[in-house]
């Protein structure tokens, strides 16, 4: 399974939109940053990380106030002020789920062809389902 983790980080207004930002941005690191509060009611803003592959490993081994903290010290180069307007946040790991361990199906090199084809076979009275069995994962 895929590792996905994600970081929200909450402040008390959108100053970034201020100077006409919406509060989205690309860096690059295996990661997207989204403003998921666009198009909310209200004043406050989040600001979130959507993390994926090996630096998703990364952030789910760390506690979640370390998780924050290095999140904050990137959306701080983002948008300037970020820490000043900071009022709390929260993270998810799909990796560290239980039930899950991963977002969605993925393969290695050779896997698709080697493994797909036996991943929904049947085990006598045994049936497989889910995405992860089909060969269209996601
Ligand atoms: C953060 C994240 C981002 C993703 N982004 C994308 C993306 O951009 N594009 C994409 O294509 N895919 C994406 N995916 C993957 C996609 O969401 C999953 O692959 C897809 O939802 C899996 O579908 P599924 O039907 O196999 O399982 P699920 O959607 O997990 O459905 C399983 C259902 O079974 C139910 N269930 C479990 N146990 C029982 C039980 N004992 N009895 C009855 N019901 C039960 C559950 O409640 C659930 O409703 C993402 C996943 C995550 C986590």
């Amino acid at each position: 399974m895929g590792p996905v983790a994600r970081v929200y980080t909450q402040t008390n207004s959108r100053f970034w939109e201020s100077d006409g930002r919406n509060g989205f941005a690309s860096v690059d690191q295996a990661m997207d940053i989204w403003s998921p509060t666009f198009d909310q009611p209200g004043k406050r803003g989040i600001v979130m990380s959507y993390i994926y592959e090996d630096l998703a490993v990364q952030y789910s081994n760390m506690s979640e106030e370390a998780q924050i903290q290095r999140s904050l010290d990137l959306f701080e180069q983002i948008h300037p002020g970020m820490r000043d307007h900071f009022e709390g946040g929260a993270t998810w790991s799909w990796q560290n789920h239980p039930y899950s361990k991963g977002a969605y199906m993925i393969t290695r090199p050779e896997e698709f062809r080697t493994v797909m084809p036996y991943v929904s076979t049947p085990e006598g009275r045994v049936h497989f389902a889910g995405e992860h069995t089909s060969t269209w994962p996601g």
